[in-house]
């Protein structure tokens, strides 16, 4: 995971690992480096300015430069500042509605379906969650069978009526059904389409108007790059939603979804997808995810 990011950040830090004393503008050149690498990684620039001026001005307040041992210091700062971009604390959902309504939103071939599966799978293993997973997608007759897939494979209900074409009337249908199985999770999966257009917006506006979710989450591909941050973007403008779900994680993507999201939207990453199975779910710690990237 984001390993091309690792290895230039591991280079630029380095740089001052050698040396016992340094100048400001030893301090500088590494900033440099530094800002590279998150731009490479497809940070976008004002993010990645941001955080290296706020990395300087910390590290001279720090007095790096006479510090015995400045690289660690450098490092140690460094993975502070990326810990407080990808949003500080690790963030739960909201499961105290009874049922708890959980809101899936994104575009077509994110990956909403395979999270609407890990999730229900996540919570079921928790014993005290009964989930029931809900087919809102009445244009592909194909997402619906494969939610049904999805829940034969991990022992959970799904709720569908191929008869209907109102998804508004689907979820608040599957939220009744919830009640009357004893669920007290609902999470309610719906159609995203290849790029943000206007018909999708409404529509997953009116179910969310409709059912008022405790959680809204919104699902993206974390190989799209800026183009995850733009759509997030999108989507908060009409859902104003709780959370990202971050996928494909396990890919080669090269992070700059994972560090610029929070502070675009100011939302955070609650769990990550790193594969295709439904066991590979993790809730999101930017701290962990810091470690992960700086070593
Ligand atoms: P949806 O259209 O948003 O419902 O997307 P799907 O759930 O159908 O996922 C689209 C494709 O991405 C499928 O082939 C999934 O198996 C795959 N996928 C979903 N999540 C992950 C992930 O975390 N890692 C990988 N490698 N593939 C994923």
């Amino acid at each position: 995971m984001f390993d091309n990011l690792s290895d230039k950040l591991d280079k630029a830090l380095h740089v001052l690992k050698g040396h016992g004393q340094i100048t400001e503008i030893n301090v500088a050149e590494t900033l440099k480096e530094v800002r590279r690498a998150l731009l490479d990684a497809d940070v976008n620039f004002k993010i990645a300015k941001e955080f290296t001026n706020t990395v300087k001005e910390k590290a001279l307040g720090q007095n790096v430069l006479t510090t015995l041992q400045p690289g660690q210091l450098m490092v140690k700062i460094v993975k502070d500042e990326l810990t407080q971009l990808m949003g500080g604390d690790a963030e739960d959902i909201d499961l105290t509605g009874n049922p708890s309504v959980i809101l899936m939103s994104g575009l077509q071939g994110s990956g909403k379906t395979t999270f609407s599966g890990k999730l229900a799978n996540f919570l079921k293993n928790k014993k005290t969650k009964k989930p029931l997973l809900v087919a809102c997608d009445v244009y592909r007759p194909a997402a619906i069978d494969q939610l049904h897939v999805v829940g034969e494979q991990i022992g959970v209900e799904v709720y569908s009526d191929r008869e209907n074409n109102d998804p508004v009337a689907i979820a608040q249908a599957g939220i009744a059904h919830a009640k009357s199985l004893g669920c007290n999770v609902v999470i309610i999966d719906t159609a995203g389409r290849l790029a943000v257009d206007e018909q999708m917006m409404n529509e997953i506006a009116n179910i969310h108007k409709a059912i008022q979710p405790q959680e809204t989450l919104f699902v993206v591909d974390s190989m799209t790059g800026q183009d995850a941050v733009n759509t997030a973007k999108a989507f908060n403008d009409v859902l104003n939603f709780d959370g990202v779900i971050l996928t494909k994680l396990d890919g080669d993507t090269r992070g700059g979804a994972a560090i610029s999201i929070k502070s675009v939207v100011d939302k955070p990453i609650k769990f990550i997808g790193t594969g295709e199975k439904m066991e590979a779910i993790d809730v999101f710690h930017p701290s962990r995810m810091a470690d992960r990237i700086l070593g």
